[in-house]
Parts: C-alpha cells; structure tokens; sequence
C-alpha cells in the first residue's frame, strides 16, 4: 500500500490524463447534480462528490452509440463497411464500488459468455481504472447487501481509499504498479496499512444510521424469486406502480439490454446504432407480426426483478445482477426501486 497526499491528486489527475480520456463524478456548476461525465478538466473531477445520478457504464456502452458505418451501392450491389473508431483509451477515476461490480457484470455479459461483444470489448480494452472506497454510505446504498461495497476488492487498477489529509492507494494490476512507481508515492506504514480495514469496517457501521435501504432482505428474495414462490398479486402490485419510464434500467450500472437500428442517409451511407433498451417498454418483447408474449407490464417488470436478484441470473454475473446502488430507488416515479420490491416480497413471506 501507498499514500497519496492530499495535495498531489492534480498530479495523479494530470499524470492520467497524458495517456487517458478522463471520467468521473462531476458537479454540474448550477443544479450541484453529480454526474458521471467526461472530465473537460481533470480538476473538475470530483473524488469526494456523493455517488453520480447516471452509471460508470456510459464510457463502454452509451445510451446511444454509431457501432458501425457502411454504404451499400444499389448498382453494383457492394458494401463496403468502415468499423467506427472506439478505441480511444479512457481512465475511470473515482468509480465506488457498485458501480464498478456492475461494470464487472457487463463484461461477463458482454465478453463472457459465447459471443464476445467487439464494440464493448474494444472500449474495455485501453482502460485505466481508480475505485474510490466510499468512507460512508449515502441514503440509498445497500452494497453491503449484495456483496458490492462500499471498498472495491477487484477489478481495479488503483484504489484510493481517504483517510484524513491522504489517500490510501493500493495497486490492483501491473498498470496501477507502474503509475505508483512514476509518481513516486511513498509507501504507507504499518498503521496507515492496518486503517485501511478500520476504515471500511466504520463504513459499514454506518449502514443502520446513514442508509435508508439496508434492511432489504436479499437472500431471502432471491430464494424466493428463484423457486418461482411469488403470487401473481405481487406483480400485478407492482405493474399497476410502474409507469413504463425505463429510468430503472437507464440508470442501473448492470443493466445491459439494447437495440440495434440502422439509420439510412440519403447518399447510401447507413449508420447502425445501439441504443440501450428497458424490459418495461411495451415494446420490448414485440416479434415480427405484432406477436407479443409480455404485453402486460407485470409480465416485464418481473423479469427485471428475476434479471436482477434470481439464482439463475447469479450463475451468469457470478454473482447477483442487483449491485445495491440505490439509483433505481432514486429515480423510480412508481416507488418501486428494488428495496421496495424487496419488501414486498418479504410482506408476502411474513403475512
Ligand atoms: S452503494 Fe456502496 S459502494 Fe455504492 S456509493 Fe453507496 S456505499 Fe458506495
Ligand atoms: S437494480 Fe437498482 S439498486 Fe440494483 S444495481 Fe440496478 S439501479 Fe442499483
Ligand atoms: S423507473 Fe419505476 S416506473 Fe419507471 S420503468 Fe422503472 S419501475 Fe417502472
């Protein structure tokens, strides 16, 4: 472990970003609205902001993205296609753990499975990242429900954790060894080493106090969701609260549905984009000839709740899809984040 003072994050900041595009949590000047952003200035970067409205995943897969260009010309009948240029290396600096366990489930939905994602796999490729450990929790945590916080143990290149006027920094691959070695950090004591366990383990105190959401009963809802012991009455509760918005899905960290269009030009040219989708819009489960076996919105809103906390999801994540941000708690004009679900099974469980 090392320490970075207080004082030198301009020069961590600057020191990435002469390889890297920046990303991170940022204050919007007039609203104070964190969002994760590109950093214009690496100074804008804000390492003690609250966790960001939107995900860390905008960087490796946007809500709207060109993922390919190609022109087809009628006469000939060829096409000639230009890959589109994705590939610049990207540093996500100050990510807190959920958001970054999320960003762990993308890659196995993405990469991990039979096909492997090009696009997504080309922006993950030249990638730098620095977790933050959250020190305390904000109102709507609860990682430490689905094992996802509030310390990062993986995936990271460096990890800072605060502590007074430094960051603890420990290096989780060559990458963060080597930035380490170029700024010259000196190495932390074997008090400063043993805070960092102190630290954490204060965080996680600080659940029952600070953090509205902890009480949720994951494990028994993921039992519950998994053995298929949920009355219908449930979800219809919840279809009749769900507006059909998509803000859940568009501001959960592992959510990873999208659709794919091609916008022709009028000169021949056509532009194929991704979009990111949501099980709650009617047309989600739509097939050719109008057929749709979802149409009900309970019908798709159990199966963001199956997606997000069932057994079988968990074997593909290798862990729960729910990674306990709180964001869909925040954003959900139906009041039916996944802690409210949570409870509503748990009522089912209990009456
Ligand atoms: S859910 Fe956990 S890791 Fe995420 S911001 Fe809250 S405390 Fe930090
Ligand atoms: S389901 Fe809700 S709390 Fe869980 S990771 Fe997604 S947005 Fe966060
Ligand atoms: S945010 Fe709430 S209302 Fe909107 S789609 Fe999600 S569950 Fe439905």
């Amino acid at each position: 472990m090392n320490i970075l003072e207080k004082k030198k994050v301009p020069e961590f900041m600057a020191a990435l970003a002469a390889d890297y595009d920046l990303y991170g949590p940022i204050v919007h000047p007039d609203s104070k609205d964190v969002l994760f952003d590109r950093a214009a200035d690496p100074g804008d970067i804000a390492l003690q902001a609250p966790i960001p409205y939107n995900p860390a995943k905008i960087p490796f897969f946007p809500q709207r993205e060109s993922i390919l260009g190609y022109t087809y010309d009628r006469s000939t009948g060829d096409v000639r296609i230009a890959p589109a240029d994705l590939v610049r290396p990207k540093a996500l600096v100050g990510i807190r753990s959920c958001d970054l366990t999320g960003l762990l489930c993308l890659d196995r939905f993405f990469l991990g499975q039979e096909f492997v994602d090009d696009v997504f796999r080309d922006h993950r490729r030249k990638t730098f990242i620095v977790a933050n450990t959250c020190v305390r929790p904000f109102p709507q945590c609860f990682c430490v429900c689905t094992d996802s916080g509030p310390s990062a143990r993986e995936g990271f290149d460096i990890n800072l954790t605060e502590a007074g006027d430094v960051y603890l920094v420990e290096a989780g691959s060559e990458k963060g060894e080597a930035l380490v070695r170029k700024l010259e950090l000196p190495a932390a004591d074997e008090a400063q080493t043993a805070l960092k366990d102190k630290i954490v383990d204060g965080s996680i105190a600080l659940f029952d106090e600070v953090s509205r959401e902890n009480k949720a009963w994951i494990s028994r809802a993921t039992n519950r969701l998994t053995t298929g012991f949920i009355r219908n009455e449930v979800w219809e509760y919840i279809g009749k609260q769900c507006f059909e918005c998509g803000a859940c899905a568009f501001t959960c960290p592992s959510c990873s549905c999208f659709n794919i269009e091609d916008l022709n030009g009028p000169d021949g040219t056509t532009d194929r984009c991704r979009t990111w989708d949501s099980c709650s819009f009617e047309g989600y489960t739509k097939m050719a000839g109008d057929h749709n076996p979802r149409r009900p919105v309970e019908d798709r809103r159990n199966k963001r709740f199956f997606c997000k906390l069932s057994y079988s999801q968990s074997r593909k994540y290798l862990r729960p899809g729910c990674v306990g941000c709180g964001r869909c708690v925040r954003v959900c004009p139906g009041d039916i984040g996944l802690p409210t679900v949570v409870t509503a099974i748990r009522r089912e469980i209990t009456e």
